[in-house]
Parts: structure tokens; C-alpha cells; sequence
């Protein structure tokens, strides 16, 4: 018998960073479907994950029960492939939450007081609630004594977040995605919002069909917006840098600088116009695989229009230039004067639901939230909201975090929904690294690659099991709702947080989102004038209001920049290769990314009924010409192989992947897409190259 929803649950979708509004139909605990809701990121559309992507919630495999290590179970390197999620008991025994809880927390702080705080690290989410990326990184720098804090905005937007803030004081977006709809120009660089960002490319396609916008994409794979493109520019993989300095040369010879605009609002940019003298479209060409007179053209496009944006992605960031990639967007749009009016703007396209609020509420090594520097006069202030001195050395990132437990300089790590074991580059050598750990402890909601590691599990709540506040890519803070229970002994995570503070020595007291929310405003200047009510009343409210009429401010930075001069910054850039360009023994191109289908890792969608019908085997995705020259069969198993591994997985023929190219979706497990990446980081942001690295694909 057809269950009739018994009640409507308004909430944000968890997947990507567009934020879309929506009502769960609950009847008996359950989920039975998602409407969309006309919330203001989305006016009622959904893509297939905000549809058909919750019934992972109910998934036989959801853990339950607090596990704890089996001693005879020792870690090898090997433990992601060889513990089945399906069935934890071979390598777990379960335990009592007040067991389970003492054994993580006691584990930690032996740690701590042994060989100092130091030695250990925490790696939160950006798909918890900001409450929680908050509770998470303040028990890390107070409880563990150390800012060894960091999450996945380290493998995405880090190098964007560098340049930016260097650029214009700011990570965030200085427009939403529906600014493209007062624009006349649009760019879109090493982005594929239809598969990544389905709902913000309706609106980029919305904006050609019914406002006439000139749309420029740029990316080596062809992708679904093309069709909507006046210019599609299908460049060589790894030459950003060289497009976007054809660019500014052209900007620069061609006095399409808006001179105004600069003399009002910019420092640098006589030194950074005599740097790009050199990259005439003429010598980029060649680098990029652009003609010089398109690089002209699109040039002028830009530069001409009365309002021009530019959306960007991981392309654009995952390099070992991903900072420079970055300081150009942010020069085009500088030097042009497109920047803090309606239609123009730089928005990076944030990847995870709250990567933003996760990066605002400190889950940063560096920073305190809102990006107060932790070495900075801020860690006073911190200081004594918090009631204890805290460290004022910066903390390390992610990748450094794993050489470090590698090396054995740090021996506990705790992990909050995060998975280093899929999500890392060279994932040997991060696999490694989490088997050599003394102490790891993870809460997740299934026993991931990285859980199957732990030393204890802690099992935690799906995203409709909890409430809490998500800040969306346009820097919307919506407010997600508990629409069901979590199954067996599953807790919130605040909760678990919590407990483990509590064991940790910290005088933390249970409290509601609302009231960690609230601890969080009086902090963050960012969140000046938003409190738990209006959240409720409203749903969504942008940041920073206004002061004067208390309204968000969607397009930010018309009069200033929040830097110290008020002004922003153009950085000259330089032209860095690849880290491992191809060669005669690797001699393709490998990068991996995402499918429509599944989210980052996988361990939510693959487990979602619908999704993974839809997209169930590993692939890597070639054009048909080059599996007909390398003699490879279409639709048949192949290896792949880099200098750090290799993957067995199905061949797909793809028009849109270029000749010398491969593509490889990093969601699944059984052919883990990160054992063959590298992890070469970029400078500034430290973001590994995950778009490129040499590989060879083999008849196994
Ligand atoms: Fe969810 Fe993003 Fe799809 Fe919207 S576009 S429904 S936020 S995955």
C-alpha cells in the first residue's frame, strides 16, 4: 500500500553549493519524495540529486551502532578495499556509546598530553551545518590545542579563496548566480555547471534564450552549455593562464581599460599591464590552442560589455597554478571595471552545499572564523570568548596533514564526514598515511573508506535527520530541517561534538543550532544583524546585511573592497606547465571530476536507488577516435595507469573529451579515480593538481 505523505518538512538540499529550497514528503519516518520550493537560489527547479537523492538515509548499510576496533583487526594500507561497508564485523566489534565515546576521546587525549596538541589534526565537512563546522574547529583549537583544522575547500576552492582575498579581501562571490541574468557577457571557465551546478546552468541558459547573453566558455571537455555559447573554447588542458593573459594583453594594448574604474579602486596595475605585454594573443596561442584573433575577440566581448561576469570551478583551481588561474579572472575583471554592479562579478562556483559557511566558520589551519588570522590581534578576541589561550602557529592543510601522519608527526586524527581515503590525491600514499595513525576516529553515517581505518566509529545523522544553518555559493544562509530520525543509535553530530569536548576536558554544555548559531554571530562580523528567528521566518538571508535597511546584499564591493586601502589588487602571473605533462611512457593527459549523478566521493549517492541506476560502473570517458587508435575496445575493460597506480574500469566513448585526454569520474570506489592523481600542490592556495597528470590506458 502507497504510503500518503503525513507531513511536508521544508529544507536545503544537500548536495551542491546552488543551495536549491525543498519540502521532504515524510510518512512512517521516511522520505517518500522532494518537491522543489520556490526559494530564491532556485524558484522551485531541482536537478536529479535534489529529486531523487535521499533514500541513502534509509540504506541497509547506514551504521547504527557505535563500532570500535577489533584487536585482532590490525590497520593495513590495504583496509579500504578489504573491509566490505556492507559488513563492519569482521574488523569491528560494537560498542556502548559511553565506550565508544571514552575510547575516542581517550585515545585523543593521550595523544595531546603525551606529545602536545600538535600531534593531532580533526577534518570537518562542508556537508555539516555551519553550527557544526564551528563546534568542530573550536574543539580542535581549544580541546586538541592545536590549529591542524582543515576540510575539503582545501581540494576545491582553496587557490580562488587565496587570490581573491588577496585581490579583493574577500573569498566569497561578489554576485549570485542570478546576476547572470542582467548581464551581457558571461565566461565560463573550467566549470561544467549543467552536470555539476544543474540549477545555477539553467539560469546561464535562461539568460541566453531570453536576455541575449553572450556566453564564453572555456575548458579543454566540450560540456551541455556549448550549445548555448557565442564562443566555446576548447583549450588545451593546463593553459588558463595562457588564455586569460592573451586576454589581458589584448585589455591592455587595446585601452580597454576602464581607467576610471582603476584610478577609483585598483593598486598594481601599471606593473601588472607591463607584465602581460608579453603574452600577446599571438605567443598564447600556440599554449592554449586558442587562434589569436578568438583570444581578441573574446577579449573585447568582455571588456565592451556593460556588464560582464565570470563563473569558474574546479578547472580553474586544481592546478599547481590554481592561484594564478584565479589572480587572472580577478585582473580581467578589475581592469574593466566589472565588478560590484548588477550583472557583473566574480562568483568560483562552490562545489559542496556549505563549503562557503564551513570555510566562514573556521574549519580553515590558518584562520579563526571569518578569517581572522590566528596569528593575528583576532586571537585575543578568541582568546576570551573561548576562556583559554590558544596556539598562534597556523595550522597544517589537508595533504600536509597526511605527509605529516605519514611521518609520524601526527598520531590522531579526527574525522567528521570527510573522506581523505577517496577524496585525496595518490590515494596509496593518503591510504598509507591513515594506517599508520595511533588513534583515528570517525563519525560518519556509513562505514566509508576512510572509517574503514578507525580505530572508533561514531555513527552520526544524515542531512535530513538534523537542522541546522548551510550558506550556499551566493553566500545565502538557509536553514536545513529535520525531517526524520536517525536509524538505530545514530546521533546528531552536534552531539557527538559535544561528548567528545566534554571528555576532552572542555565545560561545553549541550545546546540547540540556534544557540551555537548564536555564539557564532557575536564573533563573525559577517553575520552582523542575522539571528536563529529571521533564519526561521525567512529561510534564507544573505550576508552581510546591509546597515542601513538590514536586507542582504546580493552584489557586494560597488564602493570599496573590504581590504585596509579599500582598494583592490592586480597580481602579475606567470605561465607554470603542468607538474607532470605527458611523456613517452604516460603519454595521455588524465582528469577526473564529477558526473551528474553522484556527489564527490559517492558515499551518499551511490547509495541512492535512482542516482546509481542511472550511473552505476566506473568509466573513464575518451574520444572515439583515440580508443580506435589505441586499438581499444568501446564499451570493454581497460587500465588505467599513472606513475602512482592504476585502476581497471570500463572504456566510454566521449566526443566531448579531446584527443591525447582522458576523463575519469572520482566517485567510485572500485576504480578509485585518486590512485592515479597527483599531489603536487599549487604555491599559495596548496590545492593538489587534480586536473591533470600523465597517464596510459592498456588492454588488461
Ligand atoms: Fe541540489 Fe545542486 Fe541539484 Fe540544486 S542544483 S537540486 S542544490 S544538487
Amino acid at each position: 500500500v502507497a504510503l500518503k505523505p503525513a507531513k511536508k518538512v521544508d529544507s536545503t538540499c544537500p548536495y551542491c553549493g546552488v543551495g536549491c529550497q525543498l519540502t521532504f514528503n515524510v510518512a512512517d519516518d521516511q522520505i517518500l519524495s522532494v518537491d522543489g520550493k520556490a526559494g530564491p537560489a532556485n524558484l522551485n527547479r531541482l536537478c536529479v540529486k535534489g529529486r531523487f537523492g535521499f533514500d541513502y538515509a534509509r540504506h541497509p548499510e547506514r551504521l547504527t551502532q557505535p563500532l570500535v576496533r577489533r584487536d585482532d583487526a590490525p590497520k593495513r594500507a590495504d583496509d579500504a578495499d578489504r573491509i566490505d561497508p556492507a559488513n563492519p564485523l569482521t574488523h569491528f566489534r560494537i560498542a556502548s556509546w559511553e565506550e565508544a565515546l571514552e575510547r575516542a576521546a581517550g585515545g585523543l587525549r593521550t595523544i595531546r598530553d603525551r606529545d602536545g596538541g600538535g600531534a593531532l589534526a580533526g577534518f570537518g565537512s562542508a556537508k555539516g551545518s555551519n553550527e557544526e563546522a564551528y563546534l568542530f574547529q573550536k574543539l580542535v583549537r581549544t580541546g586538541f590545542g592545536t590549529n591542524n583544522v582543515d576540510h575539503c575547500t582545501r581540494l576545491c576552492h582553496a587557490s580562488s579563496v587565496a587570490a581573491l582575498i588577496e585581490g579583493i579581501g574577500s573569498g566569497a562571490v561578489t554576485a549570485p548566480v542570478q546576476a547572470v541574468l542582467d548581464a551581457e557577457v558571461a565566461l565560463v571557465i573550467g566549470a561544467n555547471p549543467a552536470v555539476n551546478h544543474p540549477v545555477a546552468a539553467t539560469f546561464i541558459k535562461q539568460a541566453v534564450r531570453q536576455r541575449g547573453l553572450k556566453l564564453i566558455v572555456a575548458d579543454p571537455r566540450g560540456q551541455a552549455l556549448d550549445r548555448f555559447a557565442s564562443h566555446s573554447l576548447r583549450i588545451k588542458g593546463g593553459s588558463d593562464v595562457a588564455l586569460l593573459s592573451g586576454m589581458l594583453c589584448t585589455i591592455v594594448e587595446e585601452g580597454l581599460v576602464d581607467e576610471d574604474y582603476v584610478r577609483q579602486h585598483v593598486d598594481g596595475h601599471e606593473a601588472f599591464a607591463e607584465s602581460v605585454r608579453q603574452f600577446t594573443p599571438e605567443a598564447m596561442a600556440p599554449l592554449c590552442g586558442i587562434p589569436a584573433e578568438t583570444i581578441r575577440e573574446v577579449a573585447r566581448l568582455f571588456a565592451k560589455s556593460r556588464a560582464s561576469i565570470v563563473f569558474w570551478g574546479m578547472g580553474i583551481s586544481q592546478h599547481v597554478h590554481g592561484t594564478d588561474n584565479s589572480r587572472c579572472l580577478i585582473a580581467l575583471c578589475l581592469l574593466t571595471g566589472q565588478v560590484g554592479r548588477a550583472g557583473t562579478g566574480l562568483h568560483p562556483l562552490r562545489g559542496q552545499n556549505n563549503v562557503q559557511g564551513a570555510s566562514d566558520a573556521g574549519l580553515i589551519p590558518m584562520v579563526f572564523p571569518d578569517y581572522q588570522r590566528v596569528d593575528g590581534g583576532a586571537r585575543a578576541l578568541f582568546e576570551e570568548a573561548w576562556g583559554q589561550s590558544l596556539d598562534a602557529t597556523p595550522g597544517l592543510t589537508v595533504v600536509e596533514i597526511m605527509h605529516a601522519m605519514e611521518e609520524g608527526r601526527i598520531k590522531g586524527l579526527y574525522v567528521m564526514g570527510e573522506n581523505p581515503a577517496m577524496s585525496d590525491p595518490d590515494l596509496a600514499h593518503a591510504r598509507a598515511a591513515l594506517a599508520k595513525l595511533e588513534h583515528l576516529v570517525v563519525q560518519d553515517i556509513f562505514l566509508t573508506e576512510t572509517a574503514a581505518y578507525a580505530d572508533v566509529v561514531l555513527p552520526a545523522s544524515a542531512f535530513p535527520e538534523k537542522t541546522g544553518t548551510f550558506t550556499n555559493t551566493d553566500r545565502r544562509i538557509q536553514l536545513g530541517r529535520q525531517a526524520i530520525d536517525p536509524p538505530g543509535e545514530a546521533r546528531q553530530d552536534l552531539w557527538l561534538v559535544e561528548e567528545l569536548a566534554i571528555r576532552l576536558g572542555l565545560p561545553w554544555q549541550h545546546r540547540t543550532p540556534a544557540a551555537v548559531f548564536g555564539e557564532m554571530a557575536g564573533l563573525m562580523p559577517s553575520l552582523a544583524g542575522i539571528n536563529w528567528d529571521r533564519l526561521e521566518r525567512d529561510g534564507s538571508v544573505t550576508y552581510p546585511l546591509d546597515p542601513l535597511t538590514g536586507e542582504g546584499q546580493a552584489v557586494i564591493f560597488g564602493d570599496a573592497f573590504p581590504t585596509p586601502s579599500g582598494r583592490g589588487r592586480v597580481v602579475p602571473v606567470s605561465l607554470v606547465p603542468p607538474d607532470e605533462p605527458p611523456d613517452g611512457e604516460y603519454p595521455l593527459l588524465l582528469t577526473t571530476g564529477r558526473v551528474l549523478e553522484h556527489w564527490h566521493t559517492g558515499a551518499m549517492t551511490r547509495r541512492a536507488g535512482a542516482l546509481d541506476a542511472l550511473e552505476p560502473e566506473p568509466f573513464v570517458a575518451l574520444s572515439p577516435k583515440e580508443l580506435d587508435r589505441l586499438g581499444l575496445p568501446r564499451g570493454g575493460m581497460v587500465e588505467v595507469s599513472t606513475r602512482r597506480g592504476s585502476i581497471r574500469l570500463q572504456a566510454r566513448p566521449d566526443r566531448d573529451v579531446a584527443p591525447g585526454n582522458l576523463f575519469i569520474p572520482f566517485c567510485f570506489r572500485e576504480a578509485a579515480a585518486n590512485l592515479l592523481t597527483n599531489p603536487a600542490l599549487d604555491p599559495y592556495g596548496k590545492i593538489p593538481e587534480f586536473k591533470l597528470c600523465a597517464a596510459r590506458v592498456s588492454v588488461p
